[in-house]
């Protein structure tokens, strides 16, 4: 008999049962439907499962040929607490290079050795505006691959120690970084938050620790967007109340089909035909890497979390295709004509009602997990 709903035609096998307690965070009796049985992204431990960010690309101080450090960097022994944003208050440059980006590496290292006294350049990373992330002062991506150690760095008077510092090409006292920098921004402070374990609310502008400009008056107030950012990256940015059934190859059916819908309808190349081919996989895995998530191809519910939009009258295209397609799967009398209509609004409300969704006509999350499940 299943322990979790006393169903006596199913058991929920021992591995599977607590890693969906553990992952889920939830009390048996909350889990609904349990001869369905809803698998996790893929079927790991739940402590893997929050490594949700994966590594983005980083220049070490060899690629861009840095000088060696004046005396040895010195390690703290211990993790950072917190992130600090800086700004370079250098010229926004239009070149978004690679070459530009190393040539910023060497100019701030040989200004912070010759002109600042410095064993090396003090903070611990930079991002050019053409997104382009490099280490900055020696052992500082050797010590965050660690997760467990840092380089004492020369960017925050008093935070030397605790905070890991990232210097922003730029000045941002009256505009923003460009969106690549941004993105960057979001997607570095993600993978720094998950290697020590820092939550996305402890990170910081350099002026609040000490009278300065910087991070810039624009990129300052941005902080909190990018805290939420961070937050929404690492998944912490909801509680996971909804219960997502993963999906991967060689699935066939509607599930597969809502998530090829939902590719076509931000663009991707995909056939809607409910068949996970290694076509629909390879397009999984692009999506995926554009969301900083691990390219594994196999829709879980941080993928699904990232995948799905909000969808209500008024609204066309693919979207509205995978919720008709959905319902009409369900023997609803729908046409799948990709318009949201009354007609749809109507049995949009009908399902979320049956479902015990506040009916309100609007597929969000939780109508989506529901529409999947
Ligand atoms: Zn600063």
């Amino acid at each position: 008999m299943c322990e979790l709903c006393g169903d006596a035609n199913h058991q929920v096998p021992v591995s599977r049962r607590s890693v969906l307690l553990a992952g889920l965070g939830l009390g048996a009796g909350v889990l609904v439907g349990c001869n369905q049985i809803p698998t996790l992204e893929p079927d790991v431990p739940a402590t893997l499962e929050l490594q949700a960010v994966a590594a983005p690309s980083i220049a070490g101080t060899s690629a861009w040929n840095a000088r060696p450090s004046s005396s040895p960097v010195v390690l703290t022994g211990a993790k950072p607490d917190k992130i600090i944003v800086h700004h370079t208050n250098d010229q926004n440059t239009t070149d978004y290079s690679q070459t530009r980006a190393y040539t910023l590496a060497r100019n701030i290292q040989n200004f912070h050795m010759d002109s600042n006294g410095w064993i090396d350049s003090g903070q611990h990373f930079t991002i050019s505006r053409g997104g382009f992330i490099l280490e900055a002062r020696h052992r500082s991506l050797e010590t965050l691959n660690s997760q467990a150690n840092m380089v004492s760095g020369a960017h925050c008077p008093g935070q030397n120690d605790i905070a890991i510092g990232i210097e922003n090409e730029g000045t941002y006292m009256t505009t923003l970084p460009p969106q690549a920098q941004y993105d960057q921004l979001v997607t570095f402070c993600a993978f720094i938050c998950q290697q020590y374990g820092i939550a996305s609310d402890r990170i910081y502008g350099h002026r609040d620790f000490i009278a300065t400009d910087c991070p810039g008056d624009m990129l300052y107030a941005k902080l909190g967007q990018l805290r939420r950012d961070v937050a929404t990256k690492l998944g912490t940015g909801n509680t996971i109340s909804r219960v997502w059934v993963t999906t991967k190859k060689p699935d066939t059916g509607e599930r597969v089909r809502t998530v090829q819908y939902l590719l076509k309808s931000r663009g991707y190349a995909v056939t809607a035909d409910g068949v996970f081919g290694t076509g629909t996989e390879n397009v999984v895995k692009s999506f995926q890497t554009s969301k900083g998530l691990t390219a594994d191809g196999i829709v879980g519910r941080y993928s699904w979390e990232s995948l799905v939009v909000n969808v209500q009258s008024g609204a066309n295209g693919d979207a509205v295709r995978a919720v008709q397609s959905q319902l009409k799967a369900r023997g609803y009398a729908i046409t799948v004509d990709g318009a949201f209509g009354t007609g749809t609004a109507n049995m949009v409300k009908s399902f979320q009602t049956s479902k015990g969704l506040t009916a309100d006509g609007i597929v969000g999350p939780d109508t989506w997990a529901k529409l999947t499940s």
